[in-house]
């Protein structure tokens, strides 16, 4: 099964994502997470990225394609969950081409639905453990006191350097000029399904693999 999480920054796809994977053994696909590594490791499309990603704006489809393309001849499991990816309307039908040259095709898009003011609460107090990626928020799920991820143990707690007003409000406005008209995309090539994610990530799981399993 493959599948697509769409939703704005902190509607909760890379959690969503990490958990499709423990239980599904399925792929995910972050092209944020792919950025993030390529600034990280300081390579020149990382380090021509960098400004772009802090600013909250998307970098070039040539780029995030050019990722995704690499990926999708390799083992792909259970199945791929895009996370972060297609962010526009040429990344998505690049991604139709991409998937029908390897023989693969989309199974669902999972919009999760957040409101405005809850991203902003969400996003602003968020960490994430540099190892593993569990992630955690300064008001619900606080880091553990003695500094070790309760997950995988290491001490390497670590924001985004977008994470932060001006960049959010930045990626926001991105999202609904640029992405959420994929909505009505996937919706015509009936595929879009929906589901709440203001609720308790338990329940958001449920309706995720509720749909999976239809
Ligand atoms: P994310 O981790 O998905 O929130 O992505 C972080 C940042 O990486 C975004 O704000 C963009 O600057 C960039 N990015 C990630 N995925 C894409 C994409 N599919 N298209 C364009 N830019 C992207």
């Amino acid at each position: 099964m493959n599948i697509i999480l769409l939703g704005p920054p902190g509607a909760g796809k890379g959690t969503q994502a990490r958990h499709l994977v423990e239980t599904r053994g399925m792929v995910q696909l972050s092209t944020g997470d792919m950025l993030r590594e390529a600034k990280d490791s300081g390579t020149d499309m990382g380090n021509r990225v960098a400004e772009v990603m802090a600013r909250g704006d998307l970098v070039t489809d040539e780029i995030v394609i050019g990722l995704i393309r690499e990926k999708l001849h390799g083992d792909t499991g259970a199945g791929i969950i895009f996370d972060g990816f297609p962010r526009t309307l040429k990344q998505a039908t690049a991604l139709k081409e991409l998937m029908d040259e390897e023989g693969k095709s989309l199974d669902a898009v999972i919009e999760l639905r957040v409101r405005d003011e809850v991203l902003v609460e969400r996003i602003a107090g968020r960490s994430t453990c540099g190892n593993c990626g569990e992630v955690y928020h300064d008001v619900t799920k606080p880091q553990p006191a003695d500094g070790k991820c309760e997950r995988c143990g290491a001490a390497d707690f670590r924001r985004r350097a977008d994470d932060n007003e001006e960049s959010l409000r930045n990626r926001l406005m991105e999202y609904y000029k640029k992405t959420s008209p994929l909505l009505g995309y996937y919706y015509a090539h009936d595929l879009l399904k929906r589901v709440d994610g203001l609720a308790e990530i338990k329940v958001v799981q449920a309706s995720i693999e509720a749909i999976l399993d239809a």
